[in-house]
């Protein structure tokens, strides 16, 4: 029965009592969300249990206007136990409003302000108690955006933090700030590009500001870092590992033990090749390459040798592969590659990560046939994610059924080749490719799970900078 045919008749009322309530939840939990809200429509009953709260725990709710919000919406929001909202255009006086129905909010984001605000227009964040997480976006303050005071309440509450591309007074002052949070975990910081005579540039935050920020923060297991582009000179060599004051007569690092590590518009001499070598916890490093310049040295290479427990690896842009395939250290079993590649990359990575699980990369000219080459060079397997640019995926992409360990295949499409298809006619996954997709299932005893649309972005992380979407 298709969902869509849940609407049409009284019958549905007995049908939603064959089951019992934690079956259809347990059903309902395997429909997307918008095949939820379509069995939500269809009785009172099923109302009820498309808002059970298990259903909703990860989910983040967009408030775009809160005067049209009616008593009935808040409800629903309050059955389905929702904690965590991204705010738009939100007026100084409706978090009041938000105080008053979702009082137990874990996490706030504030997306998009339209206006420049001022230093106390977040100052109502402290009523709430069980606020763990806040992201700021694309936004412009006047006055800082941390007050004192709502900082010395926040100090030990905050779990995680974010803020992307917001203007304020002094990055310094604000890093400051964010250095007496002491249970922070989660920190992203890309800040906003400044016009000066010679272009858009971002300041580094100097040295001593950033070493007390690691240094007060302890805690701290993910870094999303967004401030080494267009630098006159290198920062200094230590400048990711901070001296713990503690042992002054000889060299200790006194950071925190990191275990993610994002690098945001980076520039390839921004940081030297000695730069992560106090580093040795990190399992995830990301980095997000601005450009480069011709003659610049490949450091990334150097970085990766000093990263023995390293799992994951994203690269996304920057030099040559070649610079740095053959240091990739083999406790690497997720890697992502967001760059022209060929067959000959993908063949030297493979002898490095011959027991690579997941991998993420671009399907363009360059790389040939690379469902054919795939399953020699990448035998284990357990999740492939391809991106095509130039064409739709042809009949090589049944080969992948050699890939024995396969379980979830993605196939995704850049934006603009979605928007010609679509022009024509077509859409994605086209006819073609929907025939592929179901021969392969067949073809892997049900094994090979195709995914052919984006995941949903996530409001609370996914910024503009890192979001890889349409
Ligand atoms: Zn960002």
């Amino acid at each position: 029965m298709s969902l869509t045919s849940l609407n049409n008749g009284p019958s549905l009322v007995d049908f939603s009592s064959v089951l019992p309530p934690e079956l259809w939840v347990l059903v309902l939990s395997y429909l997307s969300k918008e095949d939820r809200y379509v069995v939500r429509a269809s009785s009172r009953r099923l109302r009820t249990l498309s808002d059970h709260p298990s259903l909703w725990r990860d989910s983040t709710v967009v408030l775009s206007d809160l005067r049209r919000y009616t008593f009935g919406f808040w409800s629903t929001l309050e059955s389905r136990r929702l904690t965590r909202v991204a705010v738009r255009h939100l007026r100084r006086q409706e978090w009041r409003r938000l105080l008053r129905f979702l009082p137990s909010l874990t996490a706030v984001v504030f997306l998009d302000g339209c206006r420049q605000y001022q230093e106390k227009y977040l100052d109502n964040l402290w009523r709430f108690e069980s606020l763990r997480e806040l992201g700021v976006r694309n936004a412009a303050w006047s006055e800082p955006l941390i007050s004192l005071t709502l900082a010395e309440r926040l100090a030990e509450q905050l779990t995680h933090l974010s803020v992307c591309n917001v203007q304020i007074p002094s990055e310094e002052d604000f890093i400051r700030t964010v250095s007496g949070f002491s249970n922070l975990r989660f920190l992203l910081f890309h800040p906003k590009e400044s016009e000066c005579r010679c272009g858009t540039r971002v300041r580094p935050v100097p040295m001593p500001v950033f070493h007390g920020l690691l240094l007060g923060l302890k805690k701290l297991r993910h870094l999303s870092w967004g401030t080494m582009s267009e630098l006159r000179k290198p920062l200094p060599d230590d400048y990711f590992s901070p001296a713990d004051p503690e042992h002054p007569g000889s060299f200790q690092y006194g950071g925190p033990e990191l275990t993610s590590l994002e690098l945001v518009d980076y520039m390839e001499s921004a940081l030297s090749k000695d730069a992560l070598k106090n580093l040795t916890s990190l399992r995830s490093l990301k980095i997000h390459y601005k450009h480069i310049r011709k003659d610049e040295e490949c450091c990334l290479g150097y970085w990766l040798t000093s990263l023995p427990n390293l799992e994951s690896l994203s690269i996304h842009g920057g030099n040559s592969l070649s610079n740095y395939a053959a240091k990739i250290p083999p406790s690497v079993t997720r890697l992502t590659l967001r760059m022209i590649l060929t067959l000959k990359d993908l063949h030297l990575i493979s002898t490095k990560l011959p027991q690579l699980k997941e991998l993420d990369i671009w399907q363009n000219r360059s790389s040939g046939s690379v469902c054919r080459r795939i399953p020699k060079l990448f035998p284990e397997l357990r999740t492939l994610r391809i991106r095509f640019f130039r064409r739709e995926p042809e009949k090589d992409l049944l080969n992948l059924v050699r890939l024995r360990h396969l379980q979830r295949l993605e196939l995704l499409v850049e934006h603009f080749f979605i928007i010609r298809d679509y022009l024509n006619g077509h859409q994605w996954p086209s006819p073609a490719v929907q025939e592929l997709i179901d021969q392969l299932y067949s073809l892997s005893h049900n094994r090979i799970y195709t995914v052919t649309s984006m995941r949903q972005r996530n409001p609370r992380w996914d910024c503009d900078c890192i979001w890889e979407g349409d």
